[in-house]
């Protein structure tokens, strides 16, 4: 894009394809392109998996158990033989050294390549865990690389520094490329290219963190030197790879900040307060704010104040009141004479949001409407009408609010229920209803703070981090599937003392008829079987809205007893009777997608319950996630729990938060450093005056190659 002449030279060089480098032939080409490498730059980033520790070879006496190990042995004995206990055939290699004897096993093998390999007398160098059954160690599926009999080691040490007398990195491979041919290549790569790489990280920010420059710590992190410390290697700690990982996150925070200076330089509309509708509501509310909600409505405001517009994400756990903290926002905004709208991202949840809005809007002589996609065409006309002239004052909906053809007279505010479901795209679409709205984006997802700073890097952050008083902790249990009587028993209890009780099954897709009927059965049985007294309603994806409106009023009106439903209700659903939640197959549910459903009971002063039905098979990460369930009601935990057993690219859904994949960086792993790069990279803009001033050039367009119009600069035009 805006390269400069200096640097186009050096892009050229780390564009170069792979064949230049020596070994690297048009067999090898291919094999390399699998590994999803084209280019020198691309091979360059092509990290070590782990190192190997070739300093010395140690003798057999000198292995330790349970550690990953590297030796010299020769066969003292080779063939198949049956193991005692499983009566299972296996090959087994007796290998040993002037200090004594280990045994190599492989349980899955070809014979005839073992027994070529490994014939009597064969010195070979082995890598692999140490384990230690009774008196004899062994070896299970060692990796090997022959070597000649009368090889003198400390000969092999010193003149073969490619494979020897160092610590080895170790590379993702694929078939065809052995590590040795690896090692070749990556010690090419590494001495003649990594040179051709450039630091664009400020000098000043380098030295004060201790990093490397770029060429250097590509150099190190292949060819790790004498200085190298392999605790450090192996867990990626590394002067080098830290470097790697700082210039990465150095470069998204730029972004970043760019884009929130860009938002900070747009102007807004400064509301004043004029307490007509928020006082009274204050006076009329049946209960007080608790400390989080008044904390987080203070920076809400100070924002709605100020003369840029607000862009800011309120992160609550579900159930911690972030429905009244939108409310009262939104007094703010009418008593300013605006309009405000609300998003949802179900239809459910519109209708249930314009329920609570228009009932407190109701008592303050204020106009709620709704706007739904599936309205008839002469309602949504009119509706149309009324927020077009300013007769509505406040518009709940889905979608279908971001949509041509609706204007606002006036939108001041715009608020966004439940992000996750909700790309950037849909967030400037809603901006535009207005001039520079203020935008408030709720999410029940907690994210651990310093993830959601990036996700979010351009809004700025309230928390509600406190229940309102008097919850009680819901009580999970995991029922496995032959002893579901005790959960129907649990429900029963609990139907009979006149609460509600949800049972949830999968998704029901278009495709998925088998959920259908799973949902649809259940409900049957239950109606006229296990729950026959009691009154079931069914809820699924695939009823017409105002069939699944109905169903959901009769449930809030308590007609309706217990409600069987796909996961349609997962978010905001919010029915204080409702006292159990059954869910059905909840292996095939995500951790945070339980956690939600979850919240839909625990709502009211009454003692709740989550029964977690798994089907009759599942994984063990499955596993994880109902333990963490049973375990923990803290969303925060569990968002983190969620993060490590998915890992961060799942868990963020970074490529739809418009995020890039990193190549080197983890966010689950190196925190610390993108705390220390969002430092930096927010006083760099601040200080290069938006990356405007003359030294901030090289960065400016370094930013623009790797980024593009991904961060949408708003900054730079
Ligand atoms: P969220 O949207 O964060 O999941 P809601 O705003 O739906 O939570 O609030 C959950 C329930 O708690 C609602 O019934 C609401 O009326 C109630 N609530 C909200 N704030 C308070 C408070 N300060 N004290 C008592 N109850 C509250
Ligand atoms: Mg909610």
């Amino acid at each position: 894009m805006l390269v400069q002449n200096s640097s186009l030279d050096h892009h050229s060089k780390l564009n170069q394809k792979l064949d230049i480098l020596q070994g690297v032939g048009p067999r090898m080409l291919p094999k390399l392109k699998k590994l999803g490498l084209n280019t020198i730059e691309d091979a360059l980033y092509h990290l070590p998996l782990r190192y190997e520790d070739r300093r010395q070879l140690k003798t057999i006496n000198q292995l330790t158990d349970n550690h990953q190990e590297v030796f010299v042995g020769s066969v003292l004995a080779s063939g198949e033989t049956v193991t005692n206990r499983s009566r299972r055939r296996i090959y087994e290699v007796i290998v040993g050294d002037d200090t004594g004897k280990i045994s190599l096993k492989w349980f899955r093998y070809r014979k005839p390549w073992l027994q070529k390999r490994f014939p009597l007398g064969q010195k070979a160098i082995f890598i692999g865990e140490i384990k230690r059954f009774a008196a004899i160690r062994e070896i299970h599926h060692p990796d090997s690389e022959l070597i000649q009999v009368n090889t003198d080691l400390q000969q092999l040490l010193q003149s073969d520094p490619l494979n020897f007398g160092r610590i080895l990195p170790v590379y993702a491979l694929t078939e065809g490329l052995s590590q040795k041919q690896a090692r070749k290549i990556w010690y090419q790569l590494s001495h003649d290219f990594a040179s051709f790489t450039k630091s664009f990280v400020p000098e000043y920010i380098r030295e004060k963190h201790h990093l490397q420059t770029i060429p250097e710590a590509l150099q190190k992190i292949h060819w790790p030197d004498e200085s190298a410390n392999l605790n450090e290697l192996e867990d990626g700690k590394d002067s080098a790879r830290k470097s790697l990982v700082f210039d990465e996150f150095f470069f998204l925070e730029v972004g970043l900040a760019l884009k929130r200076a860009g938002v900070q330089l747009e102007e807004g509309i400064a509301f004043n307060f004029e307490h007509k509708f928020t006082i009274p509501l204050n006076k009329i509310l049946p209960f007080k704010l608790t400390d989080a909600q008044r904390r987080v409505l203070g920076e809400i405001k100070h924002d709605m104040m100020a003369p840029q517009p607000m862009h800011r994400l309120l992160q609550g756990d579900v159930g911690s009141g972030k429905t009244l903290v939108a409310l009262m926002s939104a007094l703010i905004a009418i008593e300013n004479n605006a309009q405000v709208a609300v998003v949802a991202p179900t239809e459910i949840l519109a209708e249930q949001h314009f329920q609570t809005f228009s009932s407190w809007l109701e008592k303050l002589g204020l106009k709620t409407g709704l706007l739904q996609g599936s309205m008839p065409a002469a309602a949504k006309r009119n509706m149309l009408d009324q927020i077009a002239k300013g007769e509505v004052d406040l518009v709940v909906g889905t979608h279908a609010i971001l949509q041509d053809g609706v204007e606002f007279q006036y939108l001041g505010l715009g608020i966004v229920d439940e992000q996750h479901r909700f790309g950037v795209r849909q967030r400037s679409l809603l901006k535009r209803k207005g001039v520079n709205p203020d935008i408030l984006v709720m999410t029940a997802t907690p994210i651990p703070r310093t993830l959601s700073m990036t996700l979010y890097g351009d809004l700025s952050i309230s928390v509600i981090d406190q229940l309102p008083p008097g919850r009680k902790p819901v009580t999970t249990k995991r029922f496995s599937s032959s002893l579901r009587k005790g959960a129907y028993q649990l429900i029963k209890q609990e139907l009979q003392q006149g609460r509600q009780a949800y049972v949830v099954y999968p998704l029901v897709e278009e495709s998925e008829k088998s959920d259908l009927q799973a949902a649809t059965g259940a409900a049957e049985l239950f109606a006229n079987e296990i729950f026959a007294e009691f009154k079931i309603g069914l809820l699924h994806g695939r009823m017409k809205s105002i069939e699944k409106d109905a169903v959901m009023t009769r449930f809030r009106q308590g007609e309706i007893q217990l409600l069987v439903s796909t996961t349609v209700i997962e978010v905001g659903v919010d029915v204080p009777n409702a006292t159990v939640m059954m869910i059905e197959h909840a292996d095939r549910f995500g951790l945070s997608q339980l956690h939600q459903l979850r919240g839909r009971v625990g709502r009211g002063a009454d003692k709740s319950y989550c029964l977690l039905i798994p089907s009759e098979h599942y994984s063990e990460d499955a596993r994880r996630r109902l333990q963490v369930m049973v375990e923990t009601s803290d969303g925060f935990r569990i968002a983190e729990a969620d993060l490590e057993i998915r890992g961060p690219g799942d868990f963020l859904g970074t490529r739809q938060a418009g995020l890039p994949d990193f190549r080197v960086a983890s966010l689950l792993k190196d925190i610390r450093i993108l705390e220390n790069a969002r430092n930096e990279a927010f006083k760099y803009v601040k200080d290069t005056n938006q990356l405007n001033s003359k030294d901030a050039e090289l960065v400016k367009n370094e930013l623009l190659r790797r980024w593009g119009g991904r961060l949408e600069l708003a900054a730079i035009g």
